[in-house]
């Protein structure tokens, strides 16, 4: 299928490895010009390489913190206005209800909350000139189902998500659309030092943390990134213009919420 976005513009944070990276390559194989961004630069550089090379599009690299305001600057600054903006940070990490402090709630607002709506706010009056714009927010199955040992996540995806239910709706008849995409498991290094946490919590193996996690989802095994990327690239696409804030889950059936 043409997803009709070839020549877009598009910016995708965190996104040298993982969830973020996957969006960046389905959005580059759907023919998006890129603004790639993590803080580490060595991985950064080689996987816009990659797609430089397998997609033929332009990739602009900006290696900074994304959650904080002068990075954001720098990748605003970079992307110069996009058409399509896809929003991703590190997760916050797990813990008990009882180990949080004041500031560790500040830390996971800042990067899982704060920081995308200050993207959003900072792309959306373009879009809405332009008459057309995309946005998708990786959060989390969280959203839907709150995971105990990831209080933090849960809070600030949770304020994110109230945040994009109104906004999605305010700026939808200016053809912008503003989606979240929640993913369950999916292996990527964050899964992998999710199930570290289960390993050294339970004294089990890798192996056997990953075969019971797996027992939990409905598909019997972890997602991809790839075809993350790819429901990815679908929401952005001309199709999904009648899309307009919705929680889209992505999870092999993990969270059952069919009514
Ligand atoms: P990942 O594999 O650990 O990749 C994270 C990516 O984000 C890396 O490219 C990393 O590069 C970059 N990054 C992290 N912090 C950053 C920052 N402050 N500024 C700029 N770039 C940053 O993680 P993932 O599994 O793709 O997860 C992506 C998001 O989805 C996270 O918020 C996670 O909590 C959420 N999620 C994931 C799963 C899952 O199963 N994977 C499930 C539910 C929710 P650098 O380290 O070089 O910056």
């Amino acid at each position: 299928m043409d997803l009709g976005i070839t020549g877009k513009r598009a910016l995708v944070t965190a996104s040298s490895k993982g969830l973020g990276l996957g969006c960046a390559r389905a959005l580059a194989e759907a023919g998006c010009d890129l603004v790639m961004n993590a803080r580490g630069a060595e991985a950064l550089e080689a996987e816009a390489g990659r797609i430089r090379e397998a997609f033929g599009v332009t990739v602009t690299t900006v290696a900074c913190d994304v959650t904080t305001a002068e990075g954001q600057a720098q990748v605003l600054d970079a992307a110069e206005q996009p058409d399509i903006l896809v929003t991703n940070a590190g997760g916050p990490p797990p813990g008990q209800w009882s180990d949080w402090e004041r500031e560790d709630f500040i830390a996971a607002l800042d990067a899982n909350m704060l920081t995308p709506i200050a993207l959003m706010k900072a792309c959306l009056p373009a879009m809405m000139e332009r008459g057309w714009g995309r946005v998708v927010n990786i959060t989390s199955q969280s959203v839907k189902s709150p995971i105990a040992v990831l209080g933090l996540s849960n809070s600030a995806r949770a304020g994110l998500t109230g945040y994009v239910a109104g906004t999605a709706r305010q700026v939808a008849g200016k053809g912008v659309t503003i989606n979240n995409l929640l993913p369950g498991i999916h292996d990527t290094d964050r899964a992998l030092s999710l199930d570290r946490g289960v390993v050294d919590a339970k004294g089990i193996t890798m192996e056997q943390a990953r075969a019971e996690r797996q027992q939990t989802i409905p598909a019997g095994r972890y997602g991809s990134p790839d075809e993350f990327g790819a429901t990815c690239a679908f929401l952005c696409s001309t199709h999904a213009g009648f899309i307009v804030g919705q929680n889209v889950l992505l999870d092999g059936g993990a969270v059952n919420l069919s009514m």
